[in-house]
């Protein structure tokens, strides 16, 4: 299923990524298109923050996977950056498959260079850049996953 939101502005993308964070149960995978400004972090953070681990998100480039945990909160949040990853050896050593758990969203950046390896069930949020400060925000998820309709609304 797909489902197309607009935004005008970061903090408008952070809202939005908050409410998907809040409809995450863990062990997903959310597979991210878009350029380089385009929003990928942005909404990472607010999704970090609807999953009840905090705002400080920041972008993975040199660390290329950065972990958001908290105590008392049983999902976590596993953020990589793939711009310089492809398929094969290079993504193992990025711990990619062992991050993979029940417990765990997966938020993936350039994830068109790990294709081979994206499981057919992972969502997929593609961000267009409209315009400066206007984005259009499309999700999409397997048959019948309709926990993204609606918001805002
Ligand atoms: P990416 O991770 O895709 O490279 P970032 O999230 O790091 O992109 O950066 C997005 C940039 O675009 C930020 O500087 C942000 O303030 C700006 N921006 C402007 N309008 C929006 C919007 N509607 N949604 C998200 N980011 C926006
Ligand atoms: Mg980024």
């Amino acid at each position: 299923m797909n489902f197309t939101y607009k935004t005008n502005s970061a903090e408008e993308t952070i809202v939005l990524g908050r409410e998907i964070g809040r409809r995450l149960r863990g062990g997903e995978i959310i597979a991210y298109r878009g350029g380089l400004g385009a929003g990928k972090t942005t909404i990472t953070r607010g999704i970090s923050e609807g999953m009840g681990l905090g705002d400080e998100v920041t972008s993975p480039t040199f660390a290329l996977v950065n972990e958001y945990r908290k105590k008392d909160s049983k999902l976590s949040l596993i953020h990589f950056d793939m711009y310089r990853i492809t398929s094969g050896q290079d993504l193992e050593t990025t711990g990619f498959f062992d991050y993979m758990d029940d417990d765990s969203v997966l938020a993936v950046e350039w994830s068109e260079n790990i294709d081979d390896d994206l499981p057919d069930d992972c969502i997929k949020i593609t961000i267009n850049r409209l315009s400066d400060d206007e984005r259009e925000v499309v999700i999409e998820t397997c048959d019948g996953d309709d926990r993204f309709e609606n918001i805002g609304n």
